[in-house]
């Protein structure tokens, strides 16, 4: 089973966004693509997004390292699936390997991850964004939408059924369910 994990508020708890939108006193609720975000605040986003000091400084959530190794040692062949920019690519494969030996190498999409997913003969994809779920809908890829106190931008999405097992996060909705990943 070849596995596709997304990296941030998958694997890690991405804190560059929320960071950022409370240094400027945004509280308000966000869509994925962030247009509820106003002009001057997204611009410090992106350029943040594109800063590997900021997104490569980030760490795993509590029990994702172990996680992890439990889907290694059950044969499971992992992969980290990103859409993070170009100028982040080099340390952004450093901090993967540093905090999950176990996953043999990123992918980097731009804006899309369909094109790997399908070309790579993946079987699964783990990822928080509603987009890149969507995007595989019509493949027998295997989906697991993850959702936590990071992403809002999929809440309305968590009547699907519930998982049991993962620790990507606090909360998991299997898009699929899949009971005996673990
Ligand atoms: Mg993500």
């Amino acid at each position: 089973m070849k596995v596709a994990l997304d990296i941030d508020d998958t694997l890690f708890k991405n804190t560059v966004l929320r960071d950022t939108l409370n240094e400027h006193n945004f509280t308000g609720t966000y869509s994925w693509d962030l247009h509820e975000i106003p002009d001057h605040v997204l611009s410090i986003v992106r350029s943040r997004f594109a800063d590997p000091d900021y997104m490569c400084s980030i760490t795993p959530f509590e029990g994702n390292p172990e996680v992890i190794k439990d889907m290694q040692s059950k044969g499971f062949e992992l992969y980290a699936v990103t859409s993070r920019l170009e100028s982040v690519h080099n340390q952004t494969r450093q901090m993967v390997k540093d905090h999950f030996p176990e996953i043999k190498d990123v992918y980097f999409g731009n804006e899309t991850k369909r094109d790997i997913l399908i070309n790579e003969h993946f079987d699964m994809l783990i990822d928080d964004s509603p987009k890149y779920i969507q995007e595989v809908m019509d493949t027998d890829i295997q989906k697991i939408l993850i959702s936590n106190s990071h992403t809002p931008y999929n809440f309305d999405l968590r009547e699907h059924s519930q998982g049991k097992i993962l620790a990507f996060s606090s909360i998991v909705k299997f898009w699929d369910y899949y009971s005996c990943i673990l």
